[in-house]
């Protein structure tokens, strides 16, 4: 019953592709399929339901700062944390500059925007850029018991060599000393843990862990701190859509991150986990069918938190 509403939402939600685009200034993104569109759903319970494309590897992008944010705050604590990145929404683009130099003091506005998330890379522990990245691969391995987690080195590359904006952001916070350490160190990670490839299978299996409060289902061993889950359900919900996360909130009232990829990383609390991927999207940056998939389930399901 719960499988069929799930394939039927997502042929509903398929037409909406050609509405949107492909992301474009990450140029190795504006290869792929619009057409695609996948999801996967992991109950609390171990069960598994799927529709679509849900074994078509993708690039993690923005859905990777929930990773960076746990391991930001099991290093240092939420006070050095907050002290360098704000917890409040933005109502701008998410790699917009803008309000980095009219805030006092300046620092990012939240860890879910591309300012906010350099940042957050710049505090992950570790002795050089490899053993930081090999941190934020062993996070998603305990999370997914996956282990062969890989950067795909293209898109990798691509944004690297394409990445004007987000260098301007990381030197402006250099400047202003919310950065400490090396720049393009910061920023290489940033890249690469951007280009983690998954597929919506995977996402539904960390978004399950963050809806059991950071739990593993099957021992009930604690992988992410309680406390450090909760903080990151709440930023998915005020600043996980970008600046489309009040209407998202209105519209589906579920806990989301996305990436520009295409990609959705939804926590139903004590419910689900849901991984969506379809890279058509619309012009705030999220899946344009993903959204609209995650509506339909909302309503159908009752998965609205309010
Ligand atoms: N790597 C992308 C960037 O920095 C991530 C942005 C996103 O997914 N919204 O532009």
């Amino acid at each position: 019953m719960a499988h069929k509403q799930l394939q039927d939402a997502l042929a509903e939600a398929a037409t909406h592709t050609r509405h949107g685009a492909v992301a474009s200034y990450i140029p190795e993104l504006a290869k792929q399929d619009p057409d695609r569109l996948g999801a996967c759903v992991c109950l609390l319970d171990g069960t598994v339901l799927t529709a679509g494309d849900v074994d078509i590897p993708f690039t993690l992008q923005s859905i990777s700062k929930i990773f960076t944010l746990i391991l930001a705050i099991c290093d240092r604590g939420t006070d050095y944390v907050f002290q360098r990145v704000g917890k409040e929404p933005t109502g701008d683009p998410f790699n917009s500059i803008v309000k980095l130099e009219t805030i006092k003091p300046h620092k990012p506005l939240n860890p879910m925007i591309n300012a906010g998330a350099i940042a957050v890379c710049d505090m992950i522990a570790g002795s050089s850029v490899e053993e930081r990245l090999e941190r934020i691969m062993n996070l998603l391995s305990r999370m997914t018991g996956m282990q062969d987690f890989r950067v795909n080195e293209e898109v990798y590359r691509s944004e690297k060599l394409t990445a004007d904006r987000n260098r301007a952001l990381a030197y402006f916070m250099k400047d202003s000393g919310v950065l400490t350490g090396d720049v393009e160190e910061t920023l290489d990670l940033y890249f690469r843990h951007c280009a983690i490839e998954v597929t919506s299978r995977e996402v539904a299996q960390l978004a399950v862990v963050l809806a059991a409060d950071g739990k593993d289902l099957q021992t009930g061993v604690s992988i992410i701190p309680r406390d450090v889950a909760r903080i990151c359900k709440t930023f998915m919900v005020t600043c996980g859509m970008y600046n489309a996360s009040g209407e998202f909130a209105i519209e589906a009232g579920i806990p989301a991150k996305s990436g520009v990829a295409g990609g959705i990383m939804a926590t139903v609390p004590n419910r689900m986990g849901i991984g969506v991927y379809g890279p058509a999207l619309d012009d705030k940056g999220n899946s344009i069918a993903g959204v609209r998939l995650l509506e339909s389930l909302s309503e159908i399901w009752n998965l609205s938190i309010f």
